[in-house]
């Protein structure tokens, strides 16, 4: 949904205070060094990093307001690492935001702080557009990773996805005064902080108020006045009380609760060795965009990755047609798949503009995409979905038809929707460019024609004990696999349209569809166009003499040899829906295409996770279908250390690289991305757990 901006004015001092709350967003004479006593100094937050040893550092604010809080925490954590080059720890900072300033009101509100000018720049470069939900930054070189979760509190954190031992090292406090927005400060809020919090949480906030010091301790907290700040007389600070983690019920529900990887060794040895630099061993099966995105999401993590497939170059499969379309699939309500659409298409547009701004280029145009209203029924669905304002316009607008034509550079008699930050991408030359953007950061190996074959973890030496390391075994293909076999700490399956063949995944109802797209040769009217154009098919603009139209779906077809009945098929699609378009007509083929098979699921949505011990889990759910409370049930069991990112469709562009950094958080134990709902709805389990509710099995 689109989220409505502050309305906000700046006082003689030019501070920044909300017109609804009657209220500073920070104090006037000295916001920063109000920051770093109450939120940094009360959390005790460079002695506690001093010590630390988890792979995350999570903080987590209530209000983001301006960032400032945000940037007084960065210049600390920047001078943390001068002194520690060798600390190794990621910083998050997770904040939340109901009213988000507007990028004109943000960069009024920073310019004041010239001693953050660069982590202000960095942040307004990254800040995100007003839907709700999770938009993940990066700052200080992947150093600090920030969640900023628009909306409003109370429906963010119950959406924050935590295991067993707790998400949240320290609290930010920072709503208005609790006299001014109350329901911010609320039981519920409270509550949800404890849900959250690790062991050894702190919090602390500004303000003293009675209410918010029972609040928080009735919730599980050690509540402590301190001296406030400046003329301020009083503040809280405090911490979880160790006792509250036993009595937290921390999961909504548990079979769809996402587990990291799993060491293979004793804790404290494995501690030792991450230390000292040295990492898991990776293996991703597959080398499209999914095994790309993914050894990228790696890679950042610090993670080495042997990337091992059975072509000879990288992205032979549904990745590489030469032109694709990118844009969202949205729909006129915000359901989960629009929604992971949406955030995903946000994410991607950032990583591929970030990755050409770092000199990993690829064949592309940001022309947007149009998606016409060829029909009557759906140019008012398309108007409806605009008019319903749930999607900001900087995502998608509507535009009536001498925009269109003026977008298209060709006349187009229909309205439609226009996606600004989509375009094209040719998706082998953006695979390579992803894989050696991985590589710049960490060590990342490709072995083609490796052909993946047996797949077994060595058996463990009691049910408790930690897993063993996959043994991966390869079909030389051409005999020009140089490993026969492998040992590996954690696999990951990228594998599309191969995945069906692949061992352990043949319990899942992955579903193959095979796709013709045509290269149609350009001619003077055609290669005027200048924006993508989507009705049932697709045509992009020319490139290299050619323009895409596509394409076909035929199911369970596996086959990728040229047709012209197929040519045929994508040409009437093309003429009947722009039926009105006369330079349409003239669109001729010359039999020159791609076919490509891809890999999609029953709900069209990616399975991105851990793979299900499916017979464990049919034994550990069996009466779901009893509908009993969900802490009843078992954390589900998975396999341990394999995990998939696959079922991408066709829309692979759009969903890869939010999916790969989905899959890559979870595996490495890091905050995720995006909310429970959505990931519940990606889980791998998913098919298996409804069938278990409906009592189908
Ligand atoms: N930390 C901020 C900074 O560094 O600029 C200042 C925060 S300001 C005092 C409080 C923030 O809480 C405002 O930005 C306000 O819009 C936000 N807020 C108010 N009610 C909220 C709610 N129910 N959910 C999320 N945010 C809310």
């Amino acid at each position: 949904m689109t989220i409505k901006t502050a309305d906000i004015q700046f006082n003689a001092d030019g501070t920044p205070v909300a017109t609804d709350f009657d209220d500073v967003y920070f104090s006037s004479s000295d916001g920063a060094q109000e920051t770093q006593y109450v939120f940094l100094h009360n959390n005790q937050l460079q002695s506690r990093w001093q010590h630390w040893t988890k792979p995350t550092f999570v903080i987590a604010e209530t209000g983001f307001g301006t960032g400032l809080n945000l940037l007084v925490t960065l210049a600390a954590f920047k001078d943390y690492l001068a002194q520690n080059p060798a600390s190794t720890f990621t910083l998050h900072f997770i904040s939340t935001e109901k009213y988000p300033l507007s990028h004109t009101d943000l960069v009024q509100a920073l310019g004041a702080f010239v001693q953050f000018k660069d982590s202000a720049n960095a942040l307004i470069a990254q800040y995100p557009m007003p839907l709700n939900g999770c938009h993940r930054m990066a700052f200080l070189n992947n150093r600090v990773i920030v969640d900023l979760w628009l909306g409003d509190i109370h429906d963010s954190l119950p959406q924050w996805q935590t295991n067993e031992s707790g998400l949240v090292d320290a609290w930010y406090l920072d709503g208005f005064a609790p006299s001014k927005n109350p329901q911010m400060w609320s039981t519920q809020l409270f509550e949800q902080m404890a849900r959250l919090a690790a062991k050894d949480c702190t919090f602390a906030t500004f303000t003293a108020a009675g209410f918010v010091k029972r609040g928080l301790r009735d919730a599980g907290f050690v509540v402590e006045k301190r001296k406030g700040h400046g003329r301020k007389r009083e503040m809280l600070a405090g911490y979880i009380a160790p006792e509250s983690d036993t009595q937290i019920n921390r999961q909504q529900a548990r079979y769809y609760q996402r587990g990291a990887y799993i060491h293979p060794v004793d804790e404290s040895v494995n501690k030792a060795k991450c230390g000292h630099g040295l990492k898991p061993k990776v293996a991703i099966i597959g080398a499209g965009i999914a095994g790309a995105t993914t050894a990228y999401a790696m890679a950042q993590k610090g993670y080495h990755c042997d990337v091992y497939f059975k072509e000879a170059e990288p992205a032979q499969g549904a990745s590489g047609n030469p032109q694709a379309g990118f844009y969202p699939q949205l729909n006129v309500d915000a359901s989960n798949a629009s929604q992971i659409n949406a955030h995903s298409f946000i994410y991607a547009a950032n990583q591929y503009r970030q990755l050409l701004s770092q000199g990993f280029g690829f064949a592309h145009q940001w022309c947007g995409v149009l998606q016409l209203g060829f029909k009557p029924a759906l140019a008012q669905r398309y108007a409806k979905l605009a008019d319903n304002q749930l999607w900001p316009p900087a995502l998608v607008r509507y535009v009536e038809a001498n925009e269109a034509s003026r977008l298209a550079n060709c006349e187009i008699p229909y309205g439609g929707l226009f996606m600004p930050l989509g375009g094209w991408i040719d998706p082998a030359q953006l695979v390579t460019a992803l894989f050696n953007a991985a590589a710049r950061l960490s060590k990342v190996t490709l072995h083609s024609h490796h052909c993946l074959s047996e797949l077994e973890q060595k058996a463990k030496s009691s049910n408790t004990s930690p897993p063993q390391p996959w043994q991966l075994r390869f079909n030389q293909t051409a005999n020009k696999a140089s490993i026969n076999s492998v040992e590996a700490d954690i696999v990951i399956y990228a594998t599309g349209a191969q995945s069906h063949e692949l061992p352990h995944l043949t319990d899942y109802p992955l579903r193959m569809v095979r796709g013709q797209v045509e290269a149609i040769p350009t001619q003077p009217a055609l290669s005027e166009l200048n924006t993508v154009l989507c009705h049932k098919g697709y045509l992009t603009p020319e490139y290299n003499g050619q323009h895409a139209l596509g394409s076909t779906y035929v199911k369970d077809d596996l086959n990728t040899e040229y047709r012209h009945s197929e040519q045929d098929k994508n040409l009437a699609t093309h003429y009947q829906s722009l039926a009105k378009c006369n330079w349409a007509q003239d669109v001729v083929g010359n039999a020159h295409g791609r076919a490509a098979v891809r890999c999609s699921s029953p709900d069209h949505l990616p399975l991105v996770g851990a793979l299900a011990d499916i017979r464990k889990q049919k034994t550990e759910l069996n009466d779901l279908y009893k509908a009993l409370p969900l802490n009843y049930y078992p954390k589900a069991s998975d396999m341990q250390n394999l995990f998939m990112l696959t079922g991408l469709g066709s829309r692979g562009l759009t969903t890869a690289p939010l999916m790969a950094e989905v899959l890559a958080s979870q595996i490495s134990g890091h905050p995720l991305p995006l909310a429970n709902d959505l990931l519940n709805a990606l889980n791998p389990n998913r098919f298996l757990i409804r069938q278990l509710i409906r009592r189908e099995i």
